[in-house]
């Protein structure tokens, strides 16, 4: 780990990263993409050592409040926040100056967060999502090796709804080959509908690849799965979208699948929620006048 001090929190759409780089080991990464511009190594976490000053900043002069979303380019929930504390120290400024969260995990660690969020869902609103990307856990053991299984995912999204937080889920990457099946899809989502999610979001069934991570992608289908890189090379040479030969099949299904649980499944409608601020406690007020 080596420690920066950054210009700027957060970006134009409110979301922020505390940490730079990924001990998670996902095979699939996107954030390891060449395109990101990391000057160091993808496991030697950045820790940003001012963020928590700048955020207090920028929270305490914004005019509007809003969302503040964490989690998209490096997971907030890495082993070295459980000593730093600087993801809960980011949570209890939006709580103390009125703003709404929403983080994004693969890490049941986010379950020590919940009395904050819990707090911050009082008053605005907090979510939590999670990636599910197969209900196999041993080769969840192998495609995201260093963080909870998509059984202690699962735990924890079921703990978050019984504590009134609503949950999105993230179903994606779909590795061709390896979790593009309909029973992959299928049993994700008997756990998304048993858990209460409030929706999915799922692109296609696939993942992208691009300098980066597909040579780290490739290097670790040699190691885990040998002879599946030359069929990858074969079907799909350079693209940088990998679709699943059933792409359209299982896309069907999880439409379908997810109406049947009552889960909202169209991707904009989901952006939407988890950007729209809410203030219940104005909502609560105007319903007392309306007495
Ligand atoms: S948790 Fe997210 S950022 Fe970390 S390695 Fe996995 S995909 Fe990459």
């Amino acid at each position: 780990m080596h420690f920066v001090k950054v210009k700027g929190i957060l970006s134009a759409q409110n979301g922020m990263n505390l940490y730079r780089g990924c001990l998670h080991g996902c095979i699939y990464c996107d954030s390891r993409s060449r395109c990101y511009h990391m000057e160091h190594d993808f496991t030697d976490i950045e820790v940003k050592e001012n963020a928590i000053q700048l955020l207090e900043q920028v929270l305490k002069h914004k005019r509007k409040k809003c969302m503040i979303g964490t989690g998209a380019m490096t997971d907030p929930y890495l082993p070295l926040e459980i000593k730093l504390g600087n993801v809960r120290k980011a949570l209890e400024l939006i709580d103390r100056y009125g703003f709404g969260a929403a983080v994004h995990t693969k890490s049941s660690r986010v379950l020590r967060d919940l009395d904050l969020l819990q707090k911050i869902n009082r008053k605005t609103k907090a979510v939590v999502q999670m990636t599910l990307t197969t209900c196999d856990e041993e080769l969840c053991r192998k495609i995201e090796p260093a963080v909870s299984t998509t059984g202690g995912r699962f735990a924890a999204l079921k703990e978050f709804r019984a504590a009134g937080i609503p949950t999105v889920v993230w179903l994606s990457p779909i590795l061709p080959f390896l979790n593009d099946t309909r029973e992959n899809i299928s049993g994700i989502l008997e756990m998304c509908g048993e858990a209460g999610v409030y929706g999915v979001i799922c692109f296609s069934m696939g993942l992208t690849l691009r300098e980066g991570n597909r040579e780290y992608f490739y290097a670790q289908l040699d190691r885990l799965f040998p002879g599946l890189k030359e069929k990858y090379i074969q079907m799909y040479k350079n693209q940088y979208m990998i679709d699943s030969p059933k792409n359209k099949e299982l896309m069907h299904f999880f439409h379908d699948t997810c109406s049947r649980y009552g889960m909202v499944h169209d991707n904009d409608r989901i952006f939407e929620y988890l950007h729209r601020f809410e203030d219940k406690m104005e909502s609560a007020q105007m319903s007392l006048w309306d007495l």
